[in-house]
């Protein structure tokens, strides 16, 4: 076990501030005011994407900005995420309603990569990007369901295993140059509460765990939600970054440190489901991209005449089902042949486990590449959209000036994309070669790293094709 070297939480007003009991309302608060406005303004503002708080802060602002703090700090907006205030509420309804436990099948990536296939659908096919009003009924739709299943099941049942973008967050996060983990790991070795994860009370005895000490009347301090274990941490996957492992350590032995972009994936093992996370991560980042350039309308018009059907959900659950089983098939295919080149006869998915954590850098440039593009077509958007909607409350910020949303730093943006779809692919090569030369397969990474590289290729021209600018306003202000 080692030692985390620099600790952010070490900081003289970062960690204090983090150890502080209500630091993560602090940081949900401006959110969810930020998400009301997105509600209001979705449900009651000007029908008009490019022009409307709830798609423009959701739609790019939301995603671009979630990137970037997942590449330079960490998985912050799952620490910031107002969705989790429903808490209060559902503390009170969990004394109405019966208490579930989450099926023990249904305990892996499985489910949640299944919602967020549907979501992705959905999001095509509704075209939500271009609706204030659905996505205003996404939010609503997303902190009841946030409700519904903390109010049934144990706190960090939605997190772990239902929320696509929690765990799309997780997934990201494992580029993160931060990581929690323990100071010292001996200290932990002689820790006989495990408070980490088992939650603290401070009672006259000293500190016991809030199962040991249910009714003492003392301030409470839960342990980790996704039941992580701090000195087994080695990987950001359903970290949520909540801190309520630092407060409820009463050895002060947690520490954020910092760590080399992407190093989990040379170290960390990860588990057949988190694997598949990663590969439908990417295979679905390209579709989402895919389904914005005309050649996935070419391809429509082509499946449409040869299925004899005008159908939207038809042709594109089709092309979404033909472009994954490929992805999955293909993937899986040459794992095995991986695998064979380097003398080793397995089952496929254990072949795609050995390998798939390649996919990870792949999927985190996928995305960073593509939501890159969004946010850089309509950064400055945010200023006048907000100011209107404020307008419509009555609390004036100023006249919205709209030529700030159509500032488009065009020459940018396909360099800016290739340099991180480069990126993603150095990164999926180091990982490869690292790990497969401690284990003495370096003849079947190079069986990968060229399926990457061909990848890497296809993505970059999708991104290289002319792409909808969704949700950015291109005419006249007066529009
Ligand atoms: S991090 Fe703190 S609470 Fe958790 S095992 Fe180590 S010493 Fe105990
Ligand atoms: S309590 Fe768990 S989820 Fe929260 S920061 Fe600590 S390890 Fe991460």
């Amino acid at each position: 076990m080692k030692t985390l070297r620099f600790d952010l939480l070490r900081l003289p007003l970062l960690g204090r501030f983090l150890r502080w009991r209500y630091s993560r309302f602090a940081l949900q608060l401006p959110l969810l005011l930020l998400a009301l406005l997105a509600l209001y303004d979705g449900f009651f503002g000007r029908q008009l994407a490019p022009k409307n708080f709830a798609t423009v802060s959701v739609w790019l602002h939301y995603r671009g900005l979630l990137v970037l703090a997942v590449a330079v700090a960490g998985n912050l907006f799952c620490a910031a995420c107002p969705l989790l205030l429903v808490r209060g509420p559902t503390r009170f309804a969990k004394r109405y309603l019966p208490q579930l436990s989450w099926p023990t099948r249904l305990r892996n990536k499985y489910f949640v990569i299944a919602l967020t296939l549907v979501y992705l659908f959905a999001y095509e096919y509704w075209d939500l990007w271009a609706s204030p009003w659905l996505t205003a009924w996404l939010i609503v739709g997303y902190f009841g369901a946030a409700f519904v299943v903390d109010a049934l099941f144990p706190e960090g049942t939605f997190c772990k295993y239902v929320c696509p973008l929690g765990n799309f967050n997780f997934a990201l996060s494992t580029a993160s140059p931060s990581q929690i983990g323990a100071r010292d790991p001996e200290v932990c070795l002689r820790c006989e509460g495990k408070y980490c994860v088992n939650g603290r009370v401070d009672t006259p005895q000293g500190p016991k765990t809030l199962k040991e000490a249910p009714t003492e009347n003392a301030p409470r301090y839960p342990g980790c939600e996704t039941k992580l274990y701090v000195p087994q941490i080695r990987s950001n996957m359903d970290c949520t970054f909540c801190m309520n492992c630092v407060r409820a350590c009463p050895y002060d032995n947690v520490a954020w440190g910092l760590r080399w972009p992407g190093l989990e994936w040379v170290r960390a093992r990860y588990k057949q489901d988190v694997v598949w996370l990663g590969v439908l991560l990417y295979f679905a980042g390209f579709m989402n991209a895919f389904g914005m350039i005309p050649a996935y309308y070419s391809l429509a018009e082509g499946l449409s005449r040869l299925l004899g059907t005008r159908s939207e959900a038809l042709l594109l659950g089709s092309i979404y089902l033909l472009w994954t089983g490929l992805g999955v098939g293909l993937t899986l295919g040459v794992s095995v042949l991986a695998d064979r080149v380097s003398g080793r006869r397995d089952r496929p998915w254990r072949s795609l486990r050995r390998w798939g954590i390649a996919y990870f850098p792949m999927a985190f440039a996928m995305w960073a590449g593509h939501y890159a593009f969004h946010f850089l077509t309509g950064w400055a958007s945010i200023v006048p959209v907000a100011q209107q909607a404020l307008l419509h409350l009555g609390l004036p910020l100023g006249q919205p000036d709209w030529t700030l949303a159509a500032l488009v730093p065009e020459n940018w943006l396909y360099p800016l994309q290739v340099a991180i779809i480069y990126l993603g692919l150095a990164g999926a090569s180091y990982t490869l070669f690292a790990r497969a030369k401690r284990e003495g397969a370096t003849a079947g990474a190079a069986v990968i790293f060229a399926y990457l590289l061909i990848l890497a290729t296809l993505t970059l021209w999708v991104l290289a094709q002319p792409m909808e600018m969704r949700g950015t306003l291109l005419l006249s202000p007066s529009t």
